[in-house]
């Protein structure tokens, strides 16, 4: 079975045949401005954190880890990506000016965990996992959108999964689980998840894992399509990009039914061909046998006359070969093939 990520659980959701475009057919989102930014802060508050000393890294460290990953081919213009750089720069700064004086390094930052849930394998990246003083885990999400609506801290699906693969594979209790909006500095820290809510994000993995195991990748159109990047590829699109969906041969026009009667038909032909052969083989034996104990070459029904014709072979082995000659109301002959 496929390793599942939130993301992935998020876009079959949304859209089976997303999910299938992305992940099947490899056609991932090409770099976008808010991706990669948010790629960089990500970057710059990693390096910030994984610092194992009681200092945290240098604001000229944490806006090199910032530039390396802000990719220039996301934005149109020098400009627009000038502008994101600065303010990126100035995110970081804030951040560092703020959160330096209470700097304590952080248990793990971007940790990788792989886990199941009911034999769905699963992975989750942790921004940063804390530990308490009572030691317990409190688990970070950084969110760089411009938007950020409060509730989501409580609704997260995501944060359900990171307590449950911190619980799993650090083998602690999570006492708390926290959004931070890094561009206004806001966080929202939440209670644990309750028992109830881990079942519900379990059931909607197994769901989603069998749903895919399934294979219906169907489009699911709605406003989300607006901003779909493989839009260009998906069938309820078709006629917007003709250029990619050239006219189909015929044969692939077949709808599952009638490749099924066609299944069907094509295995019913074979099997009573399968039964005339043995018909075939069963009275060529009785009439030769006949023939040659009897010395008759030719023996004639109502319909056919069956023409014999033995031979020797140099290994004393003899052949026969009977030719069906079919017989017109007039006794008019006609050569038939031989059997
Ligand atoms: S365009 Fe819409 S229906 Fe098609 S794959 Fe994208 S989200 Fe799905």
């Amino acid at each position: 079975m496929r390793r599942l990520s939130q993301t992935q659980i998020r876009t079959w959701r949304t859209c089976p045949q997303k999910w299938k475009q992305v992940y099947l057919e490899g056609r991932r989102e090409p770099p976008a401005p808010p991706l990669t930014f948010g790629s960089a802060v990500h970057s710059g508050l990693e390096t910030f954190y994984r610092n194992r000393t009681a200092a945290p890294a240098t604001p000229e460290e944490m806006l090199a880890s910032f530039d390396d990953v802000l990719d220039r081919s996301a934005y149109d213009s020098d400009q627009a990506f000038e502008r994101a750089r600065d303010d990126g720069h100035a995110m970081l700064q804030a951040w560092y000016e703020r959160h330096a004086p209470e700097f304590r390094p952080a248990m793990a930052v971007e940790l990788a965990l792989r886990y199941d849930i009911d034999d769905v394998p699963m992975i989750s990246i942790l921004d940063r996992v804390d530990l308490t003083a009572t030691g317990r885990l409190r688990i970070t999400d950084y969110k760089t959108g411009r938007f950020f609506l409060r509730d989501t801290a409580r609704e997260s699906q995501q944060l359900t999964l990171y307590q449950i693969a911190a619980e799993e594979k650090l083998e602690r209790p999570v006492e708390s689980l926290s959004l931070v909006h890094v561009p206004s500095d806001t966080e929202w820290e939440v209670p644990r998840r309750t028992a109830a809510e881990i079942d519900e994000v379990r059931r909607v993995v197994v769901d989603t894992a069998n749903q895919i195991e399934q294979g219906a990748f169907e489009p699911r159109p709605g406003r989300h399509c607006e901003w779909c990047h493989v839009r260009p590829w998906c069938p309820a699109f078709a006629d917007h990009y003709p250029e990619n969906w050239p006219e189909q041969p015929d044969i692939l026009q077949l709808s599952r039914d009638e490749v099924a009667e066609l299944a069907d038909a094509l295995g019913q032909a074979l099997s009573r061909k399968k039964q005339a052969e043995r018909e075939i083989a069963d009275l060529r034996d009785r009439l030769t046998s006949w023939f040659e104990v009897t010395g008759e070459r030719a023996a004639a029904g109502s319909e056919f006359r069956i023409r014999a014709t033995r031979s020797e072979r140099d290994d004393d082995r003899v052949s026969w070969r009977l030719t069906p000659v079919e017989l017109e109301p007039a006794d008019e002959e006609s050569r038939g093939e031989p059997v």
